[in-house]
């Protein structure tokens, strides 16, 4: 589906970034990975994404709360490709915290990674795409950016932004032959979230456990975690010639949570 096309998918050492990097892989994307690690493990990684599809595979390892890294991360990229065809933000940080305890570097970090980020990847992206009169931006956002949560007040804040700033750039390229969408998925079961789990139990006072049955699934109506697969699988489909005429939607995918 992807032969020919090059890919960017920041955040991709992990979780769902790699989920969807190894994906469009195999549908036969050059890829870019990106985020952080262990240099020998992410080499591997890879390696292996090339080897197994038979495509490019690039490292980038700029770090998405700084500027600089990114502009010349994008700068390498679309030196080396010419155009970065569809460009995936997923990379993103999450603090659990009552908001007047909540640490203002991490405050500053999430606004930083989760949503400026986006910003710099887009504008810088989204020249070569229009000379090609094609593109596909696939914002990974979050239920949060459609519901609240208490104590996530950073995060929340952020994906609301990132579901502002896909609507608004989608309107701006919706006739160059570019669509721009998020992604919400509800809980997915990655280091992101199982980092969490501990804060959780202390900011409510209950167990991990309790964490995982009364906070993370009894949001959602399907009692399970969403997979990391149903989104690449769903971010693969966003890309896709069929999808041309979505473009601005913000787009659950987290068993029910918010049709409640
Ligand atoms: P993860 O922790 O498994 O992966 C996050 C990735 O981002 C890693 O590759 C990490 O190295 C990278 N990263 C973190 N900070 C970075 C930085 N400063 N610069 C570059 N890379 C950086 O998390 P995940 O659960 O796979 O989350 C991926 C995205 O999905 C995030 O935007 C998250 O908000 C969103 N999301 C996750 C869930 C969930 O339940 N896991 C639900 C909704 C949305």
């Amino acid at each position: 589906m992807f032969k020919g096309k090059t890919a960017l998918v920041t955040g991709s050492t992990s979780g769902i970034g790699l989920g969807i990097a190894r994906h469009f892989a195999s549908q036969g994307a050059h890829i870019v990975l990106n985020g952080f690690g262990d240099a020998a493990e992410i080499e591997a990684l890879r390696a292996d994404i090339a080897s197994t599809h038979g495509v490019q595979v690039r490292y980038q390892g700029a770090d998405m709360s700084k500027q600089a890294e990114i502009e010349a991360m994008m700068a390498t990229v679309l030196a080396e490709f010419g155009c970065i065809d569809m460009l995936v933000n997923n990379a993103g940080i999450q603090h659990v915290a009552p908001v007047d305890e909540f640490p203002v570097d991490k405050w500053n970090a999430i606004l930083a990674i989760n949503l400026s980020a986006t910003f710099h990847t887009v504008r810088l992206a989204l020249p070569a795409m229009k000379a090609r009169g094609w593109g596909r931006i696939v914002n990974i956002a979050s239920a949060h950016a459609l519901v609240a949560s208490k104590y996530k007040s950073a995060y929340v804040a952020a994906k609301h932004g990132v579901a502002g700033f896909t609507k608004t750039v989608a309107l701006e390229v919706a006739e160059a032959g570019i669509t721009m969408n998020a992604i919400c998925p509800g809980y997915v079961l990655t280091p992101l979230v199982e980092k969490q789990i501990p804060d959780t139990a202390k900011a409510r006072g209950i167990t991990n456990e309790q964490v995982i049955s009364d906070v993370l699934l009894a949001a959602q109506p399907t009692k399970k975690f969403v997979t990391v697969e149903q989104v690449a699988g769903f971010a693969a489909f966003l890309c896709s010639d069929a999808a041309a005429s979505i473009t601005g939607a913000i787009l659950p995918v987290d068993g029910g949570w918010t049709a409640q």
